[in-house]
């Protein structure tokens, strides 16, 4: 595992569906704000040689401060200014990583129970195969229902994955496809999905279904309950 690798956390959401105007990245779990998990994670990972947190321009000085220094985290070697969108937020802070690495892993800041286990799985497939996502197999069924609520169609559920975080990509793919982003005018709500419109392969590796992003405010009690599980 001698590839260099920049981790790049976009936490810059402002978490509208959690309610209130509180980022969801703050919001503790265990006492513990949930940004602070996959810092973590990723410091104790000795293939990850820096960490790009992109955060709301206004929290800059709070992140460094209270969430950086104040947790002792070690890695992070930048915390920039997120954009509107997800995708702005991982491409500003794609621009500050300098130089470049071989490889880039991408995870949301709102999934805070990723574990070693499954950053280096999914860094050992992308050394493979230049990219790697975690995810699911589906669980549920799941069918397409037209504006009205008619189902129109029950889809085979075994081609099916529910796609988490992290992502792994070689970092030259993912800098080409942020560029394509830009200039084709695309919108997307995860990475992989610009790296499969160039046509570069992508695997899935196995996540969890503790590995959730904390997005309504029900999945605050769920977080602890997948936290006290982790300490029994
Ligand atoms: O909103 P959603 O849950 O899909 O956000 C996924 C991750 O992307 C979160 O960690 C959030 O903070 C981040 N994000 C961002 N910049 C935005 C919107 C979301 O960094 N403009």
């Amino acid at each position: 595992m001698s590839n260099r690798v920049a981790a790049v956390i976009p936490a810059a959401g402002l978490g509208t569906r959690m309610g209130g105007n509180f980022p969801k990245q703050y919001l503790k779990i265990g006492g513990v704000p949930l940004l602070v998990y996959p810092l973590r994670i990723l410091d104790a990972i000795e293939a990850i040689t820096e960490i790009i947190l992109a955060v709301p321009e206004a929290d800059l000085g709070y992140c460094q401060d209270e969430i950086v220094q104040g947790f002792g985290v070690k890695k992070v070697s930048q915390v920039v200014a997120g954009g509107r969108r997800r995708q702005d937020s991982v491409r500003n802070a794609l621009s500050a990583v300098t130089p470049s690495p071989e490889f880039v892993l991408v995870h949301d800041a709102a999934r805070p129970f990723v574990t070693v286990s499954i950053v280096k799985h999914a860094l050992e497939t992308a050394y493979q195969i230049g990219g790697a996502v975690v995810a699911i197999p589906m669980p549920d069924t799941v069918k397409r229902v037209d504006a009205t609520g008619r189902i129109q169609e029950t889809l085979r559920r075994d081609p099916l994955w529910l796609i988490q975080t992290p992502q792994v990509f070689r970092f030259s793919w993912l800098v080409e496809a942020h560029q394509f982003a830009e200039t084709k005018g695309l919108e997307v709500t995860d990475d992989a999905a610009l790296i499969e419109q160039l046509g570069y392969p992508v695997s899935v590796v196995q996540g969890s279904s503790t590995n959730i992003k904390i997005t309504r405010p029900e999945d605050l009690q769920l977080g602890e309950a997948i936290l006290a599980s982790q300490h029994t």
